[in-house]
C-alpha cells in the first residue's frame, strides 16, 4: 500500500496537466512566465490575503521573510522543537537564533503558555533579543493563533506561520496561511497541495514586505535589474510547476473535503482501539488538511511491525525533536530541562497512509491490523 498515493490524482487530471505543460513548452517562458503570476493571483484569492509571492520551495518561503526581517546574531526567533528541520534551519540560515518552545500534546503545535514563559525568560536573561515567532501548523492543524498573535504583538514580535503542512486549512473561518504577519507554505509533491518538483509560496497583507521578498527571490534585484538592492536568492518558482499547480488548484477544495471524509472514517474506527493513547483530535473551530494522519501508542514497535508485515507503511514524524539534532547544538537555544511533551510524542507517534483517495476498504484493512495487535 502507498503511504501517499499521487497517481490516482494524476490519472484524474492527466489531460489537463499535459495540456498545461504543453502550453508552457509552446510559449517557452520557463522563468517567471505568465502562469507564475496567474497562480499567485489564484492563491492569494483562495487564502484571502493581498499578496502571494511564489518561490522555489517551502524552505525558501520561510527563509525569504526571515531575510527580509534582517535578523542579527543575537535575535531570538521562537519556534517548536516538534517540526521538520527546515523550520529552525531557516531561522539559523537567516542569521537568527532558534529558541524552542514545547508543544501542546493534543495538537502537537506550539503551547502558547510556554511561549509567553519562554519570551519572558529570554527577556529577563538579556542575552538575546526577542524578534519573532514561527508557529508551525503541524500535520495540517493551524496553531492557536488567537493566543499566539496577541502575545507576539505585546512583545513587539513578528509572526511568520510555517504552514508548509496546512495550505487551505481553516482557523475560525480563516484559511491558512492567511494569519500572522506573513505565512509560508510548500508545494513539495507529498504536501496537501503538491507540484511535480520543489515549490513554495509566501502570503502577506504587508505590501512593503511583499515587495522586499519579491526582490529577494531574484537576487535582491532593484527597479533597475542591474542594480541589486538586497542580498537575496535564486528563489523563483518554475513556470512549469506553476502551470501544474493551477490545474491541481481546480480540484483542491474538493480534495480538502475528501480528506475530511477519510479522516472521519479513520477516527470512527480507531477510537475503539485501547492500545492507542492518542488519535487526531482537531479543535472545534479548525479544519485540518491532514498533511499526515498520526496516532500514538506505547506499543508502537509491535504495531509498526504488524503493519510492515501487511505491507502498510507507518513512518515516524518526528523521531527526534529538533533540540536533539546534531546540527542544532550550539545554534539553537533550548531549555536545559528539555521539552517533555515533544520528547514523549516522538517516542509514541507514527503516521498511517493518508490521501484524499484512500478507500474505505484500505482503511478497514489498516485498522484491522492495528486492532489485531491487541
Ligand atoms: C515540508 C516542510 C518544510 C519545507 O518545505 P520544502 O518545500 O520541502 O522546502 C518546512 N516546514 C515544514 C513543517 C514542512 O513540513
Amino acid at each position: 500500500m502507498q503511504f501517499i498515493d499521487l497517481k490516482t490524482q494524476q490519472e484524474r487530471i492527466r489531460p489537463q496537466i499535459d495540456a498545461a505543460i504543453q502550453r508552457v513548452l509552446e510559449h517557452g517562458r520557463y522563468i517567471m512566465g505568465p502562469e507564475v503570476f496567474e497562480l499567485e493571483k489564484v492563491l492569494a484569492e483562495f487564502v484571502g490575503v493581498e499578496h502571494c509571492v511564489s518561490c522555489s520551495s517551502g524552505t525558501d518561503a520561510l527563509l525569504l521573510p526571515l531575510m527580509a526581517y534582517d535578523l542579527g546574531s543575537t535575535d531570538a526567533v521562537f519556534t517548536t522543537p516538534f517540526t521538520f528541520f527546515a523550520t529552525p534551519e531557516a531561522i539559523a540560515l537567516a542569521g537568527g537564533v532558534p529558541v524552542f518552545v514545547d508543544i501542546d500534546p493534543d495538537t502537537y503545535n506550539m503551547n502558547s503558555v510556554k511561549l509567553l514563559e519562554t519570551i519572558e525568560a529570554v527577556e529577563s536573561e538579556g542575552r538575546l533579543t526577542p524578534r519573532g515567532v514561527v508557529p508551525v501548523d503541524l500535520f495540517g492543524v493551524p496553531a492557536d493563533y488567537d493566543e499566539i498573535i496577541p502575545i507576539a504583538k505585546e512583545h513587539g514580535l513578528f509572526v511568520l506561520t510555517d504552514s508548509a503542512q496546512s495550505f487551505g486549512a481553516e482557523y475560525k473561518g480563516r484559511r491558512m496561511p492567511g494569519l500572522g504577519d506573513v505565512g509560508a507554505t510548500s508545494f513539495f509533491p507529498a504536501k496537501p497541495l503538491g507540484c511535480y518538483g520543489d515549490g513554495g509560496a509566501i502570503f502577506t497583507n504587508d505590501s512593503e514586505l511583499a515587495g522586499t521578498m519579491r526582490s529577494m527571490r531574484v537576487h535582491g534585484q532593484g527597479e533597475d535589474k542591474y542594480n541589486n538592492v538586497h542580498i537575496g536568492l535564486n528563489g523563483r518558482l518554475d513556470t512549469l510547476q506553476a502551470a501544474i499547480l493551477l490545474e491541481k488548484m481546480k480540484i483542491y477544495p474538493e480534495e480538502i473535503d475528501l480528506r475530511q471524509k477519510v479522516a472521519r472514517m479513520y477516527i470512527e474506527r480507531l477510537g475503539a482501539i485501547a492500545s492507542l493513547s492518542r488519535i487526531p483530535n482537531i479543535p472545534d473551530d479548525c479544519r485540518s488538511v491532514f498533511a499526515q494522519f498520526c496516532i500514538e501508542s506505547d506499543r508502537r514497535t509491535v504495531i509498526q511491525a504488524a503493519l510492515e508485515a501487511a505491507d502498510i507503511p507507518s513512518p515516524i514524524y518526528y523521531a527526534k525533536p529538533m533540540h536533539k539534532l546534531d546540527a542544532m547544538q550550539g545554534v539553537a537555544y533550548s531549555d536545559p530541562a528539555g521539552f517533555p511533551v515533544a520528547e514523549g510524542a516522538s517516542e509514541r507517534i507514527f503516521a498511517l497512509p493518508f490521501h484524499p483517495y484512500l478507500s474505505e476498504n484500505d482503511i478497514d484493512r489498516i485498522v484491522e491490523v492495528i486492532a489485531d495487535c491487541g
